[in-house]
């Protein structure tokens, strides 16, 4: 059978290696390199930009991102027993795929990037989370990324991107929409991985604003929002009130009623707010 790139297809590579799923590795693969390719291609025009890519396994979504054009792509695997697929993979692409066998939460690839970069993975979802947030979170705006494109489970993907007034509203809502456009590009049912995953997935892009929506200090931001939604039932003159003695008048100072719960605020009444506080 031909693919898309002239190399096995993934079923038999993943025979070939003998690469059976590991669960503790959350191995959920993507064998259908036209679904990998148009994932590659949600991450926007990839020629002329690295790619930092999490999580490879056998290599689909990495073969998509080749064959989309990505300049260079740096491929950080934790199982060695997926570096001889990936191998295969750089010598049919020579000089375009580094492939670095170590867990991604402890290894700081960017010396090995040229800006422009785009980070894109398929991740266990409790390591895309973590990594979500530092992501997010970096000493300075704006990061070394210019864009995210990654698989999450559907339900976190919504809490990405939701709107105020809802439950999936919350910390990582404001996090990642405060500096970030952040949509959901793909949704996939669990029947699209092998083995299939209990839940549905969805792929979120998130593109780096050049500075925030709104000014604040982003500690005084993150406590702030943090403390809100830890006890997200409460008024905020109450889920608040450890931040400051005089909270309602803070509240009301930022425009915010004090009896307003934390899911009814838009981001740019939380940045309000981290203002009054930090001032
Ligand atoms: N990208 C491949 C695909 O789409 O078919 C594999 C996706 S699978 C959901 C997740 C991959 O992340 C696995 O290959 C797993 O070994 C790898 N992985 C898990 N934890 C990791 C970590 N901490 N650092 C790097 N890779 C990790």
């Amino acid at each position: 059978m031909s693919t898309i790139d002239g190399l096995p297809p993934l079923r038999a590579v993943i025979a070939a290696h003998g690469l059976s799923a590991k669960k503790a590795l959350g191995q959920n693969f993507l064998l259908d390199l036209n679904l990998t390719a148009k994932i590659a291609r949600s991450a926007g025009d990839l020629t002329g930009a690295d790619v930092l890519e999490i999580g490879p396994g056998p290599g689909g979504l990495t073969r998509g991102l080749l064959a989309e054009g990505a300049r260079h792509v740096l491929a950080v695997e934790k199982d060695a027993r997926c570096m001889a697929p990936l191998a295969e993979i750089a010598a049919a692409w020579p000089g375009r795929l580094e492939v670095v066998n170590a867990d991604a939460l402890e290894i700081d690839p960017l010396a090995r990037l040229t800006p422009p970069i785009k980070v894109v993975a398929n991740l266990p979802y409790n390591v895309g989370t973590e990594l979500l947030v530092r992501w997010l979170t970096p000493p300075d705006w704006p990061p070394f990324w210019q864009s995210l494109t990654l698989m999450f489970q559907r339900e976190v993907a919504e809490r990405i991107t939701a709107q105020p007034g809802g439950k999936a509203y919350g910390r990582l809502a404001i996090l990642a929409q405060w500096r970030c456009e952040a949509r959901i590009v793909m949704r996939l049912p669990p029947e699209a991985f092998t083995p299939p995953p209990k839940v549905a997935s969805a792929v979120v892009q998130l593109t780096a604003l050049p500075a925030p929506r709104f000014p604040a200090d982003p500690g005084v931001l993150e406590r702030v929002v943090a403390a809100a939604f830890n006890q997200r039932r409460k008024m905020l003159r109450a889920s608040l009130k450890g931040l400051a003695p005089d909270i309602e008048d803070r509240l009301r100072m930022a425009g915010i009623a004090p009896t307003d719960r934390a899911e009814q605020l838009s981001i740019e009444a939380f940045c309000a707010l981290a203002r009054v506080l930090a001032s």
